[in-house]
């Protein structure tokens, strides 16, 4: 942690989601004499928006426990924390933040200002999803504690539910839903499922296990909503091959497409905005404009591996990035990695999965050796030892690991192992030459997550035979 530095600067933060409440926990471990003020346009303060299918599903008891940092927390590190006070106005000239709470109006001047307004759900054109600006009842996004209840409250044992998105928080939803016992349709655009998070061959992995409980379309467009007095009845997709129309009976429609950054006070005080819509930041959370840092899903970011821009949509990035701006707005200093790691992990229907850095088809323009391999979380004559797949795409001729991929148990350790290596440039010897534990009732003698560097590595010795 940074020095204590005891110079009271003024820092105003617009959003108290995961990122917002994490840079103000930071600024204050960092300045004790700051003033730190955030202002939250919704009811609740810094809560874990990654818990809401398993709050929906019942597993986390209450939604009120996804809360992480109370009112009461931020009273006693005297932060001042508005709630369901939205930031209206920002005059940056005077350094002076405009906020409303109904009629109410409360103004705050900065010295450091940090956004942190997080991301909206991207809704896909479907024809008759809403009436009167409401979606019908029966169709919910999921990103606050509202939409969750929301969707609680539809649930009903044996219906029929339908998703719409195949990635991480879509096949969440779809397990949650069927463990509720609903009986749930995946509608995908796409090819094929976890398209941004898995190769295909991983993917195809992870499809296999899930359509043993779901039923999946991939390769469809949803395209319609039926209703019955307002309710949802049906959704209508199209074979995007044939052209063919069907429609799916459904009770509960999910909708999990996507999100996409809230930049309007953003772009109103002039911060460069990025490719992918985010608002443009570096290494320390800065904006393009002075003493305004940006985190979370607001902001863009690059890949670590490709130098490409990243719309940031990973809770585990945003409070990192968090990290920073609290530290550096409150005048102590710290920097993130030249780039996003993207790692990233979920379990759905008792399968785990996760991957670190760029899926194949954004190494298009590297030349890579890849490596697979299937082996087991324990050695083979134990009982009740678990499959484990892992992949990884290594750079010629450097050797250097870009990126890894996991299906199966503990995959989410084994892959931030790989994380680790892609953050130093370790190359692939290094990694399989490593030395894991070992013990039967824990981890085999060689793992996979060496033993897929070994298949690298005898790819790479035969290239080189090779006349
Ligand atoms: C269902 C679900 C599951 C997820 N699972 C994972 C996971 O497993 N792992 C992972 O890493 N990530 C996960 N994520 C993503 C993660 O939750 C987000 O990346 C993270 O919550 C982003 O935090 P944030 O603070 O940037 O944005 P948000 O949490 O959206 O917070 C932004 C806040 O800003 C407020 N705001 C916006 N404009 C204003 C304004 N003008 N005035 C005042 N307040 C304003 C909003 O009300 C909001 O509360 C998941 C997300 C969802 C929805």
């Amino acid at each position: 942690m940074g020095v204590l530095v005891m110079n009271g600067k003024k820092i105003v933060i617009v959003g108290g989601g995961a990122s917002g409440g994490t840079t103000a926990q930071f600024a204050r471990k960092t300045d004790r004499a700051a003033h730190i003020t955030i202002f939250e346009k919704g009811k609740y303060p810094h809560y874990s928006k990654c818990g809401l299918p398993y709050a929906i599903a019942g597993i986390v008891p209450d939604f009120l426990n996804l809360i992480e940092f109370s009112e009461e927390y931020f009273n006693k590190e005297h932060i001042e924390l508005f709630l369901e006070t939205t930031v209206e106005d920002i005059d940056l000239k005077r350094r002076i933040v405009i906020a409303k709470k109904g009629t109410e109006s409360t103004s705050r001047e900065f010295d450091a200002l940090v956004l942190a307004t997080g991301s909206m759900p991207m809704v896909p054109p479907i024809q008759n999803i809403q009436t009167h600006n409401r979606f019908y009842s029966g169709i919910h996004v999921l990103r606050t504690i509202d939409d969750g209840r929301s969707i609680l409250s539809d649930i009903r044992k044996g219906k029929k539910a339908t998703i719409i998105g195949a990635g991480l928080i879509g096949l969440e939803m779809a397990d949650t839903l069927h463990k509720k016992g609903m009986q749930v349709t995946v509608v995908e655009a796409l090819p094929r499922i976890l398209a941004n998070t898995l190769d295909d061959d991983m993917s195809d992995l992870v499809r296999e296990t899930i359509q043993e409980h779901v039923t999946l379309y991939t390769n469809h467009f949803a395209t319609q909503i039926k209703d019955k007095q307002g309710a949802v009845t049906h959704l209508v997709i199209k074979n995007r091959e044939t052209n063919e129309d069907a429609a799916i009976e459904t009770d509960l429609c999910v909708i999990a497409t996507g999100t996409k950054p809230e930049t309007t006070l953003a772009k109103h005080i002039g911060c460069a905005i990025g490719k992918t819509g985010g608002i443009l930041v570096n290494e320390n959370a800065e904006t393009s404009v002075k003493n305004v840092y940006a985190v979370g899903d607001c902001t863009e970011y690059h890949d670590f591996v490709t130098g490409e821009p990243i719309c940031v949509g990973f809770g585990s990035i945003g409070v990192r990035q968090g990290i920073a701006a609290g530290t550096n707005a409150a005048g102590g200093t710290y920097s993130l990695p030249k780039g996003l790691l993207m790692t990233r992990t979920s379990e759905f229907f008792g399968l785990e999965i996760a991957a670190v850095g760029p899926i194949q088809a954004s190494l298009k323009n590297k030349t890579i050796i890849t490596g697979k391999y299937k082996g087991s979380s324990l050695p083979d004559y134990f009982p009740g030892g678990k499959p484990i797949t892992m992949k990884i795409h290594v750079e010629e001729p450097s050797g250097r690991i870009l990126a890894a991929q996991a299906v199966g148990s503990n995959a989410a350790q084994r892959t931030n192992v790989y994380a680790c290596a892609i953050l130093n440039g370790l190359t692939v010897d290094d990694v399989r030459k490593m030395e894991t534990t070992y013990a039967p009732p824990i981890a085999p003698t060689l793992d996979t997550l060496t033993l897929v560097g070994d298949v690298v590595a005898l790819k790479r010795a035969r290239k080189k035979r090779e006349p």
